[in-house]
């Protein structure tokens, strides 16, 4: 263990200076969830292993998902049977060892409209979905429920045509924490993770063909080096075509970018105490309880537009709403809409393809594939944040398969709790005690071990050193200043939008997407990364003029039309 998994961004020198200076067995290309997963994979079989991500660590996909840790119901349809088995023996493993702190069971009401045919089929599919899962359950099994059952649990739902309900459990997490988590795991063991680093280019062997590393911009400065490493492990998601154009190969597969959209809505404007699951034509429906509030999606539409911010348009917005409100007592309306937020997933498929395929998105396999196209390199796209460990085991086995010298230990991440994991039932049993010792509200601590795990205590440290650090950082929100601090301190925090849009999640929960607060996070930021007065004012304006675009790209799509293909909520 080399640094207890602290990324501290005033260390950011040294940690290029490593990279440029090192020989590594791995190097990581990407820092979603997958790059993330494959950093630790590799690092805790002993490798030595470097990471690069051109923006901040879950900036592309994986902080944009529907933030479930699931089986994915939807998929038994499609008789993706190991996906399903595979996705729910994942939940399973992360619920109960390695990483309760951050991966919560859920529980989804699915409300059956069509009574006669509805219940057998819905029912014989959770059977089946429960049946998967290994005999040490850490959620419940599913249960029955009358018209009235569900209605006690979603007064939300509009009575009419509701026949009855399947009451179900998975789990949901806070997917760009989550990446954070598995990304100071991997540097707890050993790893260089960088962040603000693009690769620009691979480099090859004396034989002209070997990959043997790559050239990386540090994209704070603009300087180029080289990180010399014996395998490059390509996991770019959707930038996966260009990164092996670079690298001048032609891969086994193509990525087919999907756009999915969610919108955040208040959790008073919908009456339920459950999560929901609505059928539609093409998928399902989700709402999602997220603290306050509600997650509501997704949508699922061929993309082949900008990959770093995908825009969500009007026209997105208004499918969801159409298709909540199918079902809803009190209709959602746009003055609902607090937050939205729209991601790209990284689908297969055949390389003739090029990209493209007859299939709709919804219908392309969740699966994943892996190609060495070129010895020295190889890649791996598709497979949902579910199934980020095996993904990382099985890339990390076809990038070592062709080290050609010692044998390189099997996959021990079944094994590997995440920071914060380890000692969780303890701390949580003395969460009062921490209370009264760093005189703080219980619901401080909570909230803290909610986040961090049994890493809280650094944050409680933050604030026994400076009480201001305890104060809320916006009225009606959870986050403490300090967790800004901590930010920048122990995460890697190097701008104001990694901590609102990614260390913090204040940019969807907050009807200002968190701008009230961007002056105050630069100026902590500030404090410890040495930024004078005008560095604070550009930083700050760097923020607005993000949420600014994001809300124009919004505003400037065409008014949705009256005939817009919803697709239709069962019944
Ligand atoms: C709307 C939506 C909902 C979803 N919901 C769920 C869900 O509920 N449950 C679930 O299990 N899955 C879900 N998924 C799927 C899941 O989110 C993705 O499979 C997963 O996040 C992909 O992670 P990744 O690491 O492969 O890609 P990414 O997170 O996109 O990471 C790729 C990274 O590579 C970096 N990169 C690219 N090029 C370079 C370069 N040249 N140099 C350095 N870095 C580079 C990018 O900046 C990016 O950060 C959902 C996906 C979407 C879009």
């Amino acid at each position: 263990m080399a640094s207890n998994g602290v990324m501290d961004a005033r260390d950011r020198a040294a940690m290029l200076n490593r990279l440029a200076t090192e020989r590594f067995d791995i190097l990581v290309v990407g820092g979603g969830i997958t790059g993330a997963g494959a950093a630790l994979d590799a690092a805790s079989r002993g490798l030595r292993v470097a990471l690069v991500e051109s923006r901040d660590l879950a900036s592309g996909t994986s902080s944009r998902s529907s933030k479930l840790i699931h089986g994915g119901l939807r998929y038994l349809e499609q008789l993706d049977f190991k996906l399903v088995y595979e996705a729910l023996r994942e939940r399973d493993l992360l619920v109960s060892k390695l990483a309760p702190h951050l991966v919560k069971p859920v529980r989804f009401l699915f409300p059956l409209y069509k009574k006669v045919v509805e219940r057998p089929y819905v029912g014989a599919g959770l059977v089946l979905y429960d049946a998967m899962e290994g005999t040490r359950r850490p959620v419940p099994y599913h249960r029955h429920l009358s018209a009235r059952g569900a209605l006690r649990l979603a007064p939300a739902l509009n009575p009419g045509r509701l026949a009855g309900a399947m009451l179900y459990y998975d789990a949901q997490v806070d997917d760009a924490r989550y990446t954070l988590a598995v990304a100071r795991t991997a540097a707890a063991h050993s790893a260089v993770v960088a962040t603000r680093a693009t690769v620009v280019g691979l480099t090859r062997g004396a034989d002209g063909v070997r990959v043997t590393g790559a050239r990386v911009r540090d994209e704070e400065s603009g300087r180029e080096f080289g990180v010399t490493a014996d395998s490059v492990v390509v996991c770019a998601g959707v930038w996966t075509d260009l990164v092996h154009q670079l690298a001048g190969v032609r891969a086994g597969y193509r990525v087919r970018m999907s756009k999915g959209v969610h919108i955040v809505v208040p959790r008073s404007a919908v009456r339920a105490s459950t999560g929901m699951i609505l059928r539609t034509e093409k998928s399902v429906l989700f709402f999602i309880p997220w603290g306050e509030h509600w997650i509501v999606g997704t949508t699922d539409t061929d993309w082949s537009g900008d990959r770093a911010e995908p825009p969500a348009t009007e026209q997105d917005i208004d499918y969801l709403l159409t298709a909540a409100n199918r079902v809803l007592v009190r209709p959602l309306t746009r003055a609902d809409v607090i937050g939205v937020y729209a991601g790209l997933r990284p689908l297969v498929t055949a390389s003739e393809n090029n990209g493209k395929g007859d299939k709709p998105t919804t219908k392309v396999s969740r699966e994943h594939v892996i190609d060495v196209p070129v010895p020295g390199l190889a890649s791996i796209a598709g497979g949902k944040f579910t199934t980020y460990r095996i993904m990382a085991r099985d890339v990390v086995d076809a990038a070592v398969a062709d080290f050609g010298r010692e044998v390189v230990p099997a996959s021990v991440t079944d094994q590997v709790p995440l920071l914060g994991a380890d000692g969780l039932a303890a701390v949580r049993a003395g969460a009062g005690r921490l209370a009264e010792d760093y005189r703080v509200s219980r619901s401080l601590v909570e909230h803290l071990l909610g986040r961090y795990g049994t890493l809280a205590a650094d944050v409680l440290d933050l604030i026994r050193a400076d009480p201001e650090l305890g104060r809320p950082l916006a009225d009606g929100h959870p986050y403490l200043r300090a967790e800004v601090a901590y930010a920048v301190t122990h995460e890697n925090a190097l701008h104001v939008e990694d901590v609102l849009m990614r260390r913090m999640r204040l940019v969807f929960e907050s009807a200002d997407s968190g701008a009230g607060t961007a002056a105050q996070v630069s100026e902590i930021m500030g404090r410890l990364l040495g930024w004078n007065r005008r560095k604070r004012a550009v930083e700050t304006r760097r923020y607005l003029d993000l949420v600014a675009d994001e809300r124009a790209a919004v505003a400037a799509s065409p008014m949705p039309s009256a005939d817009l293909a919803v697709a239709a909520v069962a019944g």
